[in-house]
């Protein structure tokens, strides 16, 4: 029993059988990327890199952004870092990409939207990453925020691949993406489901509003069925899926996403030691089971004591 505590508290995460769990990190700046590649972490699963420019006045140059990721990338050394291009509008509005008022910011041009109203911003940060990608020798991973169907994951992946980056992913957060996965993910190298918004627009409840808070929960039954709907696209199409918003930090649902075939789970550094742990009690099988027993859940609050219980049963 102290050995497989031990054996949980360090290295790559892993279920007790063996079976591997990517633990990355969520950063947003030079600084978080710093802090977080100190850590016991396997890279960075999400890098919000608009929340680096959201003093700024006017767009960084291609230099200025190519200096900025090359401080992000090279304390990873050889680790994978996962970059999303500007995911601006509704909750994250940056002043150079302001395409004007909107009735509902959050149902607007926003994300990979204000990328293909504004190719001029989406190429240069391209651009940038291949320099410092270059420079560095990183393992980077690009991947577009709010993509909403197949043509606009293909039009990121040309994009992407034109500038010569190796890797292009999707981030499933809206409904109809998750829904459609098998046709959104053929031809991605990755995807990753951004929980936070998924809930939003599942349950359409705003994220912003803290008495909504019932609604937004990521153990939500519907919000669970997207993410087993995206990751059997996954399965379909050979896609690894990852899971980037705050459910990856939750040991108990992590253990749900596991068992429902997710690859990878990218979180605040500080939550990653639970995770690693919670992972390294139980086997693939276990996890299976569990995820099994928390889909038939009729409520957020059942869907967690199930998960609970059969969690601890097996520790
Ligand atoms: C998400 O939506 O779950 C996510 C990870 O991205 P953000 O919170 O930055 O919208
Ligand atoms: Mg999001």
């Amino acid at each position: 029993r102290r050995a497989a505590a031990l054996s949980g508290s360090a290295g790559p995460g892993r279920t007790s059988d063996g079976h591997a769990v990517a633990l990355l990190a969520n950063i947003g700046d030079v600084e978080d990327a710093v802090a977080a590649a100190a850590q016991d972490v396997e890279g960075v699963g999400l890098f919000r890199t608009e929340f680096v420019f959201l003093s700024s006045s006017s767009a960084p140059t291609v230099e200025e952004q190519a200096e900025i990721y090359r401080r992000v990338l090279a304390p990873f050394g050889s680790r994978r870092v996962v970059v999303r291009t500007l995911d601006a509008g509704a909750d994250k509005p940056l002043a150079f990409a302001d395409l004007g008022p909107e009735e509902n910011p959050a149902l607007g041009r926003r994300g990979l939207r204000l990328s293909a109203e504004r190719p001029d911003l989406l190429d240069a940060q391209l651009q940038a990453l291949a320099i410092a990608t270059r420079e560095t020798g990183a393992d980077v991973r690009v991947m577009a925020p709010m993509v909403a169907t197949a043509e606009e994951a293909d039009w990121f992946a040309r994009r992407v691949r034109e500038h010569g980056l190796p890797k292009a992913g999707v981030m499933v957060e809206v409904p109809g993406a998750a829904l459609r996965s098998r046709h959104v993910l053929a031809g991605m190298d990755f995807a990753s489901i951004g929980t936070n918004d998924l809930s939003q627009y599942a349950m359409a409840a705003d994220r912003m509003q803290g008495a909504l808070s019932e609604l937004l929960d990521p153990w939500q039954p519907a919000v669970l069925d997207l993410v087993a709907a995206t990751c059997a696209g996954g399965a379909a199409t050979g896609t690894p899926v990852g899971v980037c918003g705050e459910a990856a930090g939750d040991p108990l649902l992590a253990l749900v996403l596991v068992g429902l075939g997710v690859s990878s789970l990218s979180m605040a550094p500080s939550k990653v030691p639970m995770v690693r742990l919670a992972l390294s009690r139980h086997a693939l099988t276990d996890c299976q089971r569990i995820a099994t027993a928390v889909l038939g859940a009729r409520t957020a609050a059942a869907a967690r004591a199930v998960c609970l219980e059969e969690a601890v049963a097996e520790v």
